[in-house]
């Protein structure tokens, strides 16, 4: 999970009109999201795939006067979007990567992603949400060795000015717009070290 800026929306007659998933909107949010969910930060390979979540669940018995609320919704994957369903506590609120950093109570380290300084909301986040379920771990790791062969290959290189180009490159696969940054950016970080 990274941090992720909401835009303004673009078509709130849409809101006004009780269609919470326009495609207008939807669009805004999968931009602002670089195509990726909230949570997991898989790319989503279809917009139709995608879901607009609920951050408080619209069910009745929950925020359902927020169910049409533009700063309520968001774009998820279906897994993440299903193992959070409607579960949502005041007190411990789940992580909103569209209102504060997840990096001050997320920690990626290897294909885990671990709660940070004993962060209750990090615990509960990672649990909810299942952000360690197997197909993720899998992806992970998947990322990271592919990863991992590029940049000892780089360091194979002999020649200074390719190796740093090529590197230069590589450092690129940390950036918020590519898939499972979080986990590329906490490996460059332990290999720079
Ligand atoms: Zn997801």
């Amino acid at each position: 999970m990274i941090r992720l800026y909401r835009p303004d929306c673009p078509h709130p007659a849409a809101l006004t009109s009780n269609d919470y998933k326009h495609h207008i909107n939807k669009a805004a949010l999968r931009d602002a999201n670089h195509d990726k969910c909230m949570y997991c930060e898989c790319k989503i390979s279809h917009i139709d795939f995608a879901h607009v979540e609920h951050i408080k669940p619209k069910a009745k018995d929950k925020y359902p006067e927020l169910k049409f609320v533009w700063d309520n919704l968001g774009y998820a994957c279906p897994k993440c979007n299903n193992s959070k369903s409607d579960k949502y506590y005041e007190d411990t609120p789940y992580i909103n990567p569209y209102s504060e950093d997840p990096e001050q109570y997320l920690l990626a380290y290897g294909t885990y992603l671990f709660s940070k300084n004993g962060s209750e909301r990090g615990d509960i986040t990672i649990k909810d949400l299942q952000l360690n379920r197997p197909e993720l771990l899998e992806k992970r790791e998947i990322k990271i060795n592919e990863f991992k062969r590029a940049i000892d290959a780089c360091y194979r290189t002999n020649s200074q000015p390719l190796r740093e180009a090529a590197l230069a490159e590589l450092q690129k696969e940390a950036d918020t717009d590519k898939e499972l940054s979080l986990f590329v950016k906490s490996f460059l970080r332990l290999n720079a070290a």
